[in-house]
């Protein structure tokens, strides 16, 4: 259980964001631009179905159109490209999002780099990439962008601090140590091949983890009253597995009971939120924070690409 006063509440802050937005949706509106946001899914994975869905309805509540195209997993390379075309043809689409991963016969980086970098409302064009290096951001990665707003607003200060980011993916790591230079913090970048991660994240004032694996970062990881931000996102189905992770804690025991699963991160939570100074929960941290700044960059694209007096 994380106390009250060191909590990061994501949920919180992310319900902020999309109040914000649905307050831009409806001044571009007002203006007879309605944003709307295209996401593409290819193929029937689960978990990709659930987010989809999610994105679609969020759109929704903010306001904004959505149309989701489901195509099936033996698509060609080149009818997904066809597709992409279309979308980046039609001026009444402002955010084009394919929903990753892709089947393997289809090579991501080619379809990712066809999408109209102003509708590249993931931010994963090389175009939208190489304006964030050059501290010049437009489209930016949601996950790293939404960490950004939560540390911003709730006061936490960069200047100068040291930074560790835990993963040196595209999606998250980079982008996320880009964002945390360009914000004055002195960082450093771990990955899976880094030595002795333990004495560099202990290192760390501001600590980002998104590294994929439950539980790397536990208690000789972190520095006392260090910041730390948990990326991973992991369903725990085996009950030995969550009383091990959660001892004695009665709410995640009673959720795992109602639904046979748990969420949880990256981070030792429990271990770790005695010594950190501040940190996030799993869930209820950085997943709400997402899909926020997903809305967030589908009205920019639309403010910008459409224009208005917003
Ligand atoms: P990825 O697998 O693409 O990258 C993982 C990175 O972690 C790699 O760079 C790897 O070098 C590094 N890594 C792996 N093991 C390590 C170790 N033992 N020590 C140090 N570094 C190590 O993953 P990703 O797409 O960046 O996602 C990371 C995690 O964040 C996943 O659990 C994913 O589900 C989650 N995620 C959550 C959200 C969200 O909205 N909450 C969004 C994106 C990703």
């Amino acid at each position: 259980m994380i106390e009250e006063h060191k909590l990061l509440n994501g949920t919180r802050v992310a319900s902020e964001i999309r109040a914000e937005v649905a307050e831009e949706v409806g001044a571009l509106s007002a203006d007879g631009i309605t944003p709307r946001l295209d996401v593409v899914l290819v193929g029937d994975d689960p978990a990709s179905q659930v987010y989809v869905r999610s994105k679609a309805k969020t759109s929704a509540e903010l306001g904004m159109r959505s149309e989701t195209h489901v195509l099936p997993a033996a698509t060609t390379r080149t009818e997904l490209e066809f597709l992409i075309d279309r979308l980046n043809a039609d001026d009444e689409v402002d955010g084009i999002l394919v929903q990753l991963p892709l089947p393997k016969s289809i090579d991501s980086t080619k379809i990712l780099d066809r999408i109209d970098p102003a509708k590249d409302v993931d931010g994963f064009h090389p175009v939208n990439v190489g304006l964030l290096q050059q501290g010049r951001p437009q489209l930016v990665p949601c996950t790293p962008a939404g960490i950004m707003e939560l540390l911003r607003r709730e006061s936490i200060d960069l200047k100068g601090r040291r930074a560790v980011v835990v993963g040196r993916s595209d999606i998250v790591g980079k982008p996320m140590a880009m964002l945390l230079l360009h914000a004055h913090a002195t960082v450093t970048l771990c990955h899976s091949r880094t030595r002795d991660l333990p004495a560099v994240s202990r290192e760390a004032e501001i600590l980002i983890v998104a590294a994929g694996q439950r539980s790397l970062v536990g208690a000789e990881h972190v520095a006392e009253g260090a910041v730390v931000v948990d990326v991973g996102m992991h369903r725990v189905t085996d009950r030995s597995v969550v009383e091990q992770l959660y001892p004695g804690n009665e709410t995640k025991m009673a959720a795992f009971e109602k639904r046979g699963a748990v969420l949880c991160g990256d981070v030792d939570t429990t271990r770790v939120a005695p010594i950190a100074g501040r940190i996030t929960p799993v869930p209820g941290g950085v997943g709400p924070l997402t899909i926020a700044m997903l809305m967030a960059n589908t009205a920019r694209a639309a403010r910008q690409r459409r224009g208005s007096r917003s």
